[in-house]
């Protein structure tokens, strides 16, 4: 189909089914709908939020570029790139999708066999599934390869014990992708294997965690020898850091596309907000909004060039982090220029006043940008090290096997 009429479809597809960007209907994919217990639905938010997906899929819009044999729609990134920008007025209830789509999809799309694709892939992008990633650990974020949670060969599989953090929508998750250390006998990036969890299963707990903005973003989970069969092993055995550096790569391009984390949603309304409330006669004023606007701008070209490279089979590898990074230190910006213009509207507000509580939501949300998916200095590090060629941390533990390792304690043996 020519593009213009993929486009004007789109266009008339999304003024029938998705909410218009504006303040009001900003609510519909914000992370409010979508705090609670494990499994919990309060606000509705989810239910919503699948049911967009399905039609959405249905329409042909979602995984556009995604495998058609795998249940994507095979197509290229100008249609891509045709249907964010008629997206771009709308905001989409997609927030609970987000790890699924930008991080533990792309994955299994790229390491996963073609059963593992067969049986996931198209529930994801329909919204039937929702997913979650398992990574991050209390004593384990920045080195992520220090984890200590176990999974101990049995027959047909694994047994997982151990405990995660700052799983995001982990509270509606169907299935998590998750990170586990199968061999302490070896260095500790050799022991670790790749695995997809059943979330239901017995013997996994989700305890939502409230962050500052009020809300459960994230949650801590514990497994309690929660058995995962042999064919859910993703990659090979001993081989999940180079899996888990898959996953954080496109992490980092979703993130600083604007697909994971759904920060990115929040934020634009917010601000936009903010800025039809400011003097924007003011020189000062109007010369900040326009570096906010020329960075956004940028970011947008830089994503959309590693976009392109990633479809034309160039890896972004490194490039990836410093797009987050630019992300990172985007969302700050924003969040001080929008503080120095709202004054002591940033953190009072009145209870009727919707925006108001939208844009003290996204600035006490915008740290989290330079936490998640990896820290600024760790970006910093990667960028510095792979990118500019510079010397390398020195690392005292790399050939160390994980048990003789000082921080791996007691549980490692
Ligand atoms: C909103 C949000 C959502 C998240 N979602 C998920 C998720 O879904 N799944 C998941 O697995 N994880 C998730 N995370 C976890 C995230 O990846 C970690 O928070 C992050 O990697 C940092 O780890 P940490 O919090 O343990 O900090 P630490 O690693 O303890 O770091 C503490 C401080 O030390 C600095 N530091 C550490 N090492 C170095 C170094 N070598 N050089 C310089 N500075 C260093 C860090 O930059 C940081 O400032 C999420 C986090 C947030 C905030």
């Amino acid at each position: 189909m020519d593009l213009e009429e993929y486009r004007r479809q789109a266009r008339e597809w999304l003024a029938a089914n998705a909410p218009r960007d504006t303040p009001q209907d900003a609510s519909q994919d914000a992370p409010q709908d979508l705090e609670g217990g494990a499994g919990s639905d309060p606000g509705g938010g989810v239910a919503v939020a699948r049911e967009f997906m399905a039609r959405l899929y249905d329409a042909g819009y979602s995984g556009i570029t995604w495998p058609k044999e795998w249940g994507g729609q095979g197509l290229t990134q100008a249609e891509e790139r045709a249907f964010a920008a008629e997206a771009a007025a709308h905001t989409l209830p997609t927030y609970v999708f987000s790890i699924g789509l930008g991080m533990c999809g792309p994955t299994l799309v790229d390491l996963g066999t073609d059963s593992q694709r067969r049986r996931f892939i198209r529930p994801l992008l329909r919204g039937e599934e929702i997913w979650c990633q398992l990574f991050s650990e209390p004593a384990a974020g920045s080195d992520v390869a220090a984890l200590q949670t176990r999974a101990t060969a049995t027959d047909g599989g694994w047994v997982v014990d151990g405990q995660k953090v700052w799983t995001s929508v982990a509270q509606h998750a169907d299935w998590g992708l998750l990170l586990a250390r199968t061999d302490v006998d070896v260095p500790k990036h050799k022991g670790l294997t790749m695995l997809i969890v059943d979330m239901h299963a017995p013997g996994v707990t989700v305890r939502p965690l409230r962050d500052m903005t009020g809300r459960a973003h994230f949650n801590e989970i514990f497994f309690d020898g929660v058995h995962i069969p042999a064919e859910n092993v993703v990659g090979r055995v001993g081989d999940g850091w180079s899996c888990a550096v898959t996953t954080l790569l496109h992490e980092r391009l979703s993130i600083s596309s604007g697909v994971g984390m759904g920060g990115q949603k929040d934020n634009p309304v917010a601000f936009e907000a903010l800025r039809r409330s400011a003097d924007t006669a003011d020189p000062v004023v109007r010369d900040r909004l326009v570096e906010l606007h020329i960075r956004s701008r940028a970011l947008a070209l830089f994503n959309q060039r590693l976009a392109q490279e990633t479809r034309a089979g160039v890896f972004p590898g490194a490039r990836g982090s410093a797009a987050k990074l630019l992300l990172a230190e985007l969302t700050m910006f924003q969040a001080d220029l929008a503080t120095s213009l709202a004054g002591p509207g940033a953190v009072a507000w009145d209870e009727d006043d919707d925006a108001g509580g939208r844009l003290a939501h996204a600035l006490s949300l915008a740290p989290a940008m330079a936490l998640g998916g990896g820290t600024n200095e760790i970006m910093r590090n990667i960028v510095g090290e792979r990118v500019l060629n510079l010397p390398p941390e020195p690392r005292t533990d790399k050939n160390v096997p994980f048990k003789d390792l000082r921080t791996s304690g007691e549980a490692a043996r």
